[in-house]
């Protein structure tokens, strides 16, 4: 009557914990049972070397044995409770972190007292530490297909039940049968079919069936004192092929997520690209892309034997007009003649860049000289226009330009630097013939 007493004051121990736990309502309950799941593992290890309960001749439950209990009840508990399709997993994940640490642990402690390298002074023998690989193995995936099964039960249970009360008694009732069930399976799964089998199952099944019924009492008291859990794991909605999935669809999101991570890092090397070819107190290109559009486009015409033509600007006298109006006032003068630079830009082929100081680009693919001289024109009109004052040139009173034009369609034996020589020769002409003006020829 005494061994009773204490085996189930032992069991409300277990009980008491996730009780207190689940009945604090606050976002760390959940916290608290995964904490428990993982303490009660854990002394699961040692108890069922340590101490059991001889309830008669028949019947005897091993410390190990009620810490099972515990640990399915709290399982229970947490499905319940946490609602999510992620429990399942981190139950998983709880078995192999404590049989990994109970394992290595216990191999360790049993090396140490082999090798008789530490004080035992409270005479702890040995064997406590025993261990066995495919016990903790065959045990955990047990436990696991139990848990999974127990979630598809409850799962059915609640798409086809509406009353609470019926279905906690069948939830619980579901509880029962497992842990009775685990008194059948374990000993065939870790002792192997042998002679002896028989008897040890139906010596074991009573001890399971009270071990069972003991946590089955305080289960049934919970979940009817605490209705609105049900109800809320009813109403989740979780689907059994989620709560499997769950880990595959993890992946394939943070695959998905590192796709668009890599979308993002694309985008932004192709921003740093587009940074690093643009000119920054223009805004249009810089020298480094216009050597490579140039290159581009004349392998490109090559290949179509399409003419490309390269246009080359340069202010004239900028050195009186910085020494005039002081250098902040030229980059101004800079960006208005760059401005209207890029208006020339007509397609998304051709390109506007500033190449020097005061120096200026245009790359025109597919085009012939002679088509461009209205585009030309315009821009000196533009430019003209915009009448940037510029006194001390000795040549008008606004800022005016000189610009050569070369055109060719590349041949294997020509080099774009060839293009680009043409085009500052041309540009040198019209320098020395007046400035102000376009040499084309
Ligand atoms: P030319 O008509 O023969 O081209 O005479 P120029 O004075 O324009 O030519 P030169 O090469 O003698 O002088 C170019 C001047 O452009 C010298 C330099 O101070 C100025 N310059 C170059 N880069 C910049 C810049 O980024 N900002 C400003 N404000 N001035 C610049
Ligand atoms: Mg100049
Ligand atoms: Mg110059």
């Amino acid at each position: 009557m005494k061994t009773l007493l204490a085996f189930e004051i032992n069991v409300l121990i277990y009980f008491v914990i996730p009780f207190l736990a689940c009945s604090v309502y606050n976002k760390s309950r959940v916290d608290a049972l995964y904490n428990y799941l993982t303490a009660v593992l854990l002394w699961g290890g040692f108890a069922g070397a340590i101490y059991s309960f001889k309830l008669s001749d028949e019947i005897t439950i091993s410390g190990g044995n009620i810490a099972y209990g515990a640990f399915m009840m709290t399982a229970v508990l947490l499905i319940l409770t946490e609602r999510s399709r992620t429990t399942f997993f981190k139950i998983i994940r709880v078995l192999l972190g404590v049989d990994a640490v109970v394992f290595i642990g216990f191999c360790f402690m049993t090396a140490i007292f082999k090798m008789g390298v530490t004080v035992n002074p409270l005479g702890v023998p040995p064997e406590l530490f025993h261990t066995s690989f495919w016990i903790l193995v065959f045990g955990g995936i047990l436990i696991l297909c139990e848990i999974l099964t127990l979630y598809f039960v409850f799962l059915h249970l609640g798409t086809r039940i509406n009353d609470i009360t019926l279905l906690s008694i069948l939830y619980v009732l579901a509880f029962t049968v497992m842990l009775i069930l685990d008194g059948i399976l374990f000993p065939i799964l870790v002792f192997g079919m042998h002679n002896d089998l028989e008897h040890t199952i139906i010596g074991d099944l009573p001890g399971k069936s009270l071990l069972a019924v003991s946590f089955a009492v305080p289960l049934l008291i919970y979940l009817f004192i605490n209705r609105n859990d049900v109800e809320n794991f009813k109403d989740a909605n979780i689907k059994l092929r989620d709560v499997v999935n769950y880990r595959f669809e993890l992946l394939i999101h943070r695959m998905h997520a590192y796709e668009v991570n890599s979308e993002l890092q694309q985008r932004k090397i192709k921003q740093l690209i587009d940074i690093s070819g643009t000119d920054t107190l223009t805004g249009i290109a810089n020298r480094r892309k216009f050597e490579e559009t140039l290159n581009r486009e004349w392998f490109r015409a090559q290949r179509t034997q399409r003419p490309v033509t390269l246009i080359i600007g340069d202010v004239d006298h900028f050195k009186y007009y910085n020494d005039t109006y002081g250098h902040p006032q030229g980059d101004a003068c800079l960006r208005q003649v760059a401005a209207l630079w890029q208006q020339m830009v007509k397609r998304s082929t051709d390109l506007a860049a500033r190449i020097g100081g005061e120096e200026f680009a245009l790359i025109i693919p597919d085009t012939e000289a002679s088509t461009l001289t209205g585009t030309l024109q315009q821009f000196m009109l533009d430019l003209e226009k915009a009448a940037i004052t510029h006194q001390s040139s000795p040549i008008a009173p606004f800022v005016t330009m000189s610009i050569g034009v070369a055109s060719c369609i590349p041949s294997s034996d020509k080099t774009p630097l060839e293009l680009y020589k043409l085009a500052d020769k041309r540009l040198y002409q019209a320098k020395h013939s007046g400035r102000n003006r376009i040499v084309y020829e």
